[in-house]
């Protein structure tokens, strides 16, 4: 069993049982991990040849979690330079560190140059194009166990709500079968936090300013189901 029943009410109080290889996940204080996309020689997306997703996508991570360790939130990181590292040995860091939620950011393109916006993802079904290519080259990850994905869609829910509210474009909470959502251990999901093919959007992108607030925001909206404990039914009781 991978998940107690125990998860489904409180996140937080996560009970991972171990696997053997694989040190038990103890419970304590929680621990987010930041997963910052790409790195190294895969550049994510890149517009006019100079500005990269994967450097972006750390550059917002290194905010978060400066704003999270702030307000006393332990938090690791699957990578704090440009390099790379697989999918799965992310996933697998993430549980051998106890985290108790996977975050991972990204930066979106399109071909459509009007694309824009913040998309949160957790795991189900959807098409997930970009990411099929990766698909032979890593171990095969079923779907996350149920529970698993039923608090990353809290989550999800959670960080979409709370984006909105603090006057950001984000769209409702998308599902998809990316690999990094399919942590069979812990509640996963994936950000994009704009699009680097959308003119405006890469210019806001790129700015110190407006990373800083984008990653307080996407810093407090976690630090907030944290203290909530992660609590399911309390954030249900919150959307009335
Ligand atoms: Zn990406």
């Amino acid at each position: 069993m991978l998940f107690s029943g125990a998860i489904v009410g409180g996140l937080l109080g996560l009970v991972v049982s171990g696997t053997g290889a694989e040190a038990p996940v103890a419970k304590g204080p929680p621990l987010i991990v930041l997963d910052p996309g790409h790195g190294g020689k895969d550049l994510g997306a890149v517009r006019r040849g100079k500005v990269y997703e994967k450097d972006l996508a750390l550059a917002f991570t290194r905010k978060v979690r400066e704003r999270l360790e702030k307000g006393g939130i332990a938090t690791r990181v699957t990578r704090d330079a440009d390099e790379y590292v697989p999918l799965d040995e992310r996933i697998h860091d993430s549980i051998r560190w106890g985290g108790s939620m996977f975050v991972s950011l990204h930066i979106n393109q399109d071909r459509n140059k009007k694309a824009q916006g913040i998309e949160v993802y957790a795991f189900g079904k959807h098409r997930a194009r970009r990411y099929r290519k990766w698909r032979n080259r890593l171990p095969y990850l079923p779907a996350p166990p149920r529970a698993a994905s039923s608090v990353s869609r809290e989550l999800a829910d959670h960080l979409v709500r709370s984006l909105k509210t603090d006057g950001f474009r984000a769209d409702p909470p998308e599902r998809a079968g990316f690999y990094v959502l399919k942590n069979p251990k812990i509640p996963s999901v994936l950000i994009e936090l704009g699009y680097l093919s959308n003119a405006e959007e890469a210019e806001r992108l790129s700015d110190a300013a407006y990373q800083d607030k984008l990653a307080g925001a996407i810093a407090e909206s976690l630090r907030e189901y944290v203290a909530r404990g992660g609590d399911v039914e309390a954030d249900q009781q919150a959307k009335k």
